[in-house]
């Protein structure tokens, strides 16, 4: 059977990368989360005091950036990659809601995404994958056989990454995650380079009313459709 690129991108918490991670168990794909990336990144530069409460040094920062690795080493018992940032597993940290303050301020830097972007492509070379993010489909695979534009409402979204959120013991209210959601939306989809925004001939998918093993089997659907032309 030929392999095909999956390219799913949408507006934040739409639930992307539990759909894409079941959609490449299933298809026998590899499964990436650019969004992994960019907080890793966020990461390090909070760690280093390049960003956070009011400071920001962004140059150094981009001095900084060869100094970055990022690896994602599969975990055999949960099913999934996880991400480390220079040999350390930061899985669990940079899904906190700290990073996600700051992580579209870090994502708007040019040459992070141009770092992020080549190796985004470096992992697709072989086709066969599945990767979500914001920008996968207009400017990472903007050839890939299959695009998704996942939607749903700044309420449901947020009231989604609330529940995670208190179900991972994160002191958070649901105002302060909804705030969160809009103002990621506003800044991914506004910035200068790679906004967000759906591919001309991406699939438009709003999620709102839809639970998890519909949203599947339609994605799963459409990926042989494709697969099987
Ligand atoms: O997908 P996730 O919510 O983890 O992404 C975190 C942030 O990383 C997004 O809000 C966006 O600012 C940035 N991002 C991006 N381009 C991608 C993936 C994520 O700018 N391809």
């Amino acid at each position: 059977m030929q392999k095909i690129t999956i390219a799913i991108d949408g507006y934040s918490s739409t639930g992307k990368s539990t759909i894409a991670k079941q959609l490449a168990k299933s298809l026998g794909y590899v499964y990436v989360d650019t969004g992994a990336m960019y907080r890793a990144v966020t990461l390090f530069a909070m760690r280093n005091g390049f960003v956070g409460g009011d400071r920001q040094n962004f140059d150094a920062l981009v001095r900084l950036l060869p100094k970055i690795d990022l690896q994602f080493m599969f975990n055999k018992a949960l099913g999934y990659s996880e991400m480390y940032l220079n040999g350390e597993n930061v899985e669990q940290e940079i899904r906190k809601l700290q990073v996600s303050k700051y992580v579209s301020k870090i994502a708007e830097i040019e040459q992070v995404r141009y770092k992020l972007v080549e190796m985004q492509r470096q992992m697709g070379l072989e086709k066969g994958i599945v990767m979500d993010g914001r920008d996968i489909g207009t400017v990472v695979f903007p050839d890939a056989e299959l695009k998704v534009f996942m939607t749903a409402s700044p309420e449901a979204r947020a009231a989604r990454r609330y529940k995670e959120l208190l179900e991972k013991g994160e002191a958070v209210t649901y105002q302060e995650v909804l705030k969160n959601v809009q103002e990621r939306d506003h800044i991914d989809s506004h910035r200068e380079f790679s906004p967000l925004m759906k591919a001309v001939d991406a699939i438009e998918f709003d999620n709102t009313d839809m639970g998890l093993k519909e949203q599947y089997e339609r994605l799963y659907n459409y990926a042989l459709r494709v697969i099987n032309k």
